[in-house]
């Protein structure tokens, strides 16, 4: 190879953003060009010009191809969109969760970035310019720019009025006189533009005092302010300012404000921490490298002050931090907590954000400086170009898993791979740890008890059940934070036999426990919380007399209750393995007639609460309420204040609420969450019920928890009601490892959707085929469960099926040893049916 072709690639690969279009084509690099893999350029495709992004570079092109049927790159847009190592990332996202890269690039830019019509051109330089060196083109096109405002054009309105605008544009590029910027999509604002005002000389001859103060205003804000902002602080009118400026005493400048969620909050100071927050701090502190660490506190414990105070010094080193919460509705009072500890360089980011003000923080995160960005799931690619530490907190939620569009990524899972490219730990935190993080992470085979403080693993832990040692190099660590701050006691929870209630003749959703609390609660002027399990489109069956439950022989998982229309009779069906039975009319284990399906919603809950309690005052707290932008906050906002006696509401309540004047907790009817038709059933409900009970008692009072239930004797229950978790989850590993579930084997859902029954379930029968067959040829050891309609058959006009592969286990997220055959099982599916992959599906449908 020639020494000059390998200093300059002349190929460039890259994937054009066209829908459908998913495989690298190459394009020539222009001379005197250099691109980077991660630069967003502009090619022709086809008739048209799209937007691109370069992949790899290359010497040499393609075999198949002459060199002369290559284009060239019309045009280098952008640089700098990613920060070091964020490619592979995203190309791990994509080979991890089989799909194609230019997806996995979709769901981490912001959106709309790649589209065409986006680009401006900007003038970078204000000072008088010497064009009579440029050509005619460049020097037309700064002509141009100097007209505008705002000093910048749409590119295409640019080419329209100079002719050899690319050559022009390329020339004043190399000058660094102009800067191609995106923007975001078309119906969204430009980057708001706002005048500033810097001070440039405090001392001018002919002042007036009152012009003095202004200056001294500027000064005292470091020099420079918001036109807006001076005009509140010095109390002055713009014709004065503008008088100040003719004075050569100020400079106004029209400059770029990001929109960026901005919202003032007090300045604190770090607390002195507890001797267990301490030891936590002093090890996390002490992490070198990608190492992890699940600090397992209970609620209330005090893990955001560690947090807090594990990314401080993290900050001082010129370090950024990327902190991770499972839902938007928990992101305002960590928010504030965040912002009162360091102030504006917290940076919010999520999905809830407008494409505008996504656009803006991304550009804003590239910049070097260290900052905290708390996000969702989708921060998880936040373009920090220098991060210290990873903190995910809630680590158990759901949230953390996209289930549709694709990719179906678990932002833990990319955390992880995230931690380990830049080299920096990643700390997990919850009360209520998933089996997947604890299995990995706690010290020794689970026994019952409290967790023994600080521990490291050496080599990786193999548990009874046989599975496979991990290829782990990570450090992992084990911190746990056993009691409350202060030494608060947790709150002491009554468990409530329902059966008993409806022996008694109480026929009411409310047990008489409960009753006399809310009563109390009400009498007392105190506040409480009812948690209502979210009802779902399925339900499950159950004896109210005994609380027998109708499980599926196969699966372990409760079999769903389907009544498709009046002429058919019920039936129960497993939506795993598609095993089905007719429902019985009585209870099979008591012969009860009270056998039914289950289920109550948050509406009817508010009804009947407002006939039985009309003097208790409700404020609820579900889906429906809160999907307005802000919704959350103001609804908490609302029961702090006290406008509510009781907050009714879904699972939105486990997360992270800090109110200490809750006072009573009550579930309803804890089997809706034990009996949901998943696997995870049991895992979940622990860490539902042990979260909403975390609500309780947080101030100076301990409270108390009141749980409802048709099933008390299930262990879940007791290990609750004596909050022990590790003892539950030991149990809980025991039947897993007798099924091969998580995280004993590794699952991968396969969705079939389309508008057509028939052609849904023909599909899924052809990719059940295919599977096998490469199962069989590659002797993988793949188990195929399957195909089964979905749970809720049809959605928004689509029939969905199901199928279920349970691979060896692949805890850490590696690469997949057995590739599935994604080409073959799309070549089953037809034009409108629809093949989603699910690699760890956290629910099954
Ligand atoms: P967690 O995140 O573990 O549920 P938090 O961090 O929200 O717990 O802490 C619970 C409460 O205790 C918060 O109000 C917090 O301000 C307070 N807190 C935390 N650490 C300390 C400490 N060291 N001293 C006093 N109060 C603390
Ligand atoms: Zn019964
Ligand atoms: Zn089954």
């Amino acid at each position: 190879m020639e020494p000059e072709s390998e200093l300059m690639p002349s190929y460039v690969e890259v994937l054009v953003d066209c829908p459908g279009h998913t495989g690298l084509l190459t394009y020539r690099v222009p001379a005197g060009v250099a691109i980077a893999p991660g630069d967003i350029l502009s090619v022709d495709f086809g008739a048209r010009q799209v937007g691109a992004i370069a992949v790899r570079l290359t010497a040499t092109p393609p075999p198949d191809l002459a060199p002369e049927q290559i284009r060239e790159v019309a045009e280098a847009v952008s640089d700098s969109l990613f920060p070091p190592g964020y490619w592979a990332l995203l190309e791990r996202v994509a080979d991890y969760y089989y799909t194609p890269l230019m997806t996995a690039i979709r769901v981490a830019l912001p959106p709309g970035l790649l589209q065409r019509s986006q680009r401006r051109v900007r003038l970078l330089r204000s000072e008088m310019l010497d064009l009579k060196t440029l050509s005619v083109p460049a020097r037309q096109i700064v002509q141009s720019l100097q007209g505008s405002a705002t000093r910048d054009y749409a590119w295409s309105y640019i080419q329209q009025r100079v002719e050899g605008a690319a050559k022009g544009l390329r020339e004043l590029k190399q000058l660094g006189w102009v800067e191609m910027t995106l923007q975001p999509p078309a119906h969204s604002t430009q980057p708001k533009r706002q005048q500033k005002v810097t001070l440039l000389n405090q001392d001018g001859e002919d002042l007036t005092p009152r012009q003095r103060e202004i200056l001294a205003v500027l000064a005292h804000n470091g020099g420079e302010l918001w036109l807006q902002d001076l005009l509140k602080y010095g109390k002055t009118t713009a014709p004065t300012l503008q008088k100040i400026a003719q004075a050569g005493c100020v400079a106004i400048t029209l400059e770029e404000r990001l929109r960026l969620e901005e919202r003032a909050v007090s300045r604190d100071r770090p607390l002195t921490l507890t001797a267990d927050q301490q030891a936590a701090l002093a090890a996390i502190r002490g992490l070198s490298g990608c190492a992890t660490v699940l600090l397992h506190g209970v609620t209330g414990s005090g893990k955001t002050e560690v947090y807090l105070q594990a990314i401080a010094p993290i900050l001082k080193q010129g370090k950024s931090a990327l902190v991770l919460v499972p839902e938007i509705g928990l992101t305002p009072q960590l928010t504030d907590r965040f912002r009162a500890r360091f102030g504006s360089r917290v940076r919010v980011y999520h999905s809830a954000l407008s494409d505008g003000e996504r656009y803006d923080t991304w550009r804003y995160l590239l910049n070097k400086e260290p900052q905290v960005v708390i996000g969702t799931r989708s921060a998880v690619f936040a373009p920090l170009p220098n991060l210290g530490a990873i903190v995910l907190d809630e680590e158990h939620d759901s949230g953390y898993k996209q289930e549709q569009p694709a990719p179906c990524y678990h932002a833990r899972t990319v955390a992880g791979w995230r931690s380990q490219l830049s080299d920096c730990p990643l700390i997990l935190g919850s009360a209520t740890p998933s089996l997947e993080t604890y299995t990995l992470h706690y010290p020794t085979p689970p026994t019952s008890g409290q967790g023994k403080g600080i521990t490291s693993l050496d080599s990786p832990l193999v548990k009874g059940g046989g599975r496979a040692a991990m290829q782990d190099v990570r450090q992992r660590y084990y911190l746990s934070l056993p009691q409350r701050v202060q030494s608060r006691p947790l709150p002491p929870i009554t468990v409530v036999d329902m059966r008993q209630e409806l022996q008694n003749g109480n026929r009411s959703m409310f047990g008489q426990t409960l009753q006399k609390a809310l009563r109390e609660m009400k009498a007392q002027q105190q506040q409480g919380i009812l948690f209502v399990q979210r009802r779902g489109h399925s339900t499950f069956v159950s004896c109210r007399s005994c609380g027998y439950v109708m499980d599926c022989p196969n699966c372990s998982v409760s079999l769903t209750y389907h009544h498709e229309s009046p002429q058919r009779n019920p039936f129960l069906r497993c939506h795993y393995c598609n095993f089905i039975q007719q429902q019985p009319k009585d209870c099979p284990a008591c012969t009860s007639p009270y056998f039914r399906f289950f289920g109550t919603g948050t509406q009817r809950v508010i009804e009947t609460l407002n006939r039985e309690f009309p003097e208790l005052r409700l404020l609820r707290f579900d889906s429906d309420t809160t999907r307005r932008k802000g919704a959350h906050r103001d609804l908490l906002q609302q029961f702090a204040e006290g406008e509510a006696d009781l907050l009714v509401g879904t699972q939105m309540l486990t997360k992270g609420i800090d109110l200490p004047q809750v006072q009573l907790v009550a579930v309803l009817a804890a089997d809706g969450l034990l009996n949901l038709p998943d696997f995870r059933a049991s895992e979940r409900a622990v860490q539902t019920l042990l979260q909403v009970a975390g609500r309780a008692g947080r101030g100076e009072t301990p409270g108390q928890v009141i749980l409802q239930t048709y099933c008390p004797e299930t262990p879940a229950i007791g290990a609750v009601q004596r909050y022990e978790f590790q003892a539950c989850m030991d149990a809980e590993l025991r039947l897993r490892a007798e099924l091969n579930y998580p995280p004993y084997g590794q699952l991968i859902s396969l969705r079939i959707s389309g508008p057509e029954m028939e052609t849904v379930e023909k599909a899924a029968d052809r990719i059940a085929a295919v599977l096998k067959a490469a199962i069989n040829r590659d002797s993988a050891t793949v188990e195929v469960l399957g195909p089964a309609p979905a749970n809720i058959l049809r959605v928004a006009g689509r029939f969905r099926w199901q199928l279920l592969l349970k691979l060896p286990p692949n805890l850490e997220g590696n690469l997949h040893q057995w590739k599935l055959p994604i080409q073959e099982m799309h070549d089953c599916c037809n034009r409108h049916t629809r093949l989603t992959i699910d690699v760890d599906p956290l629910s099954l449908l």
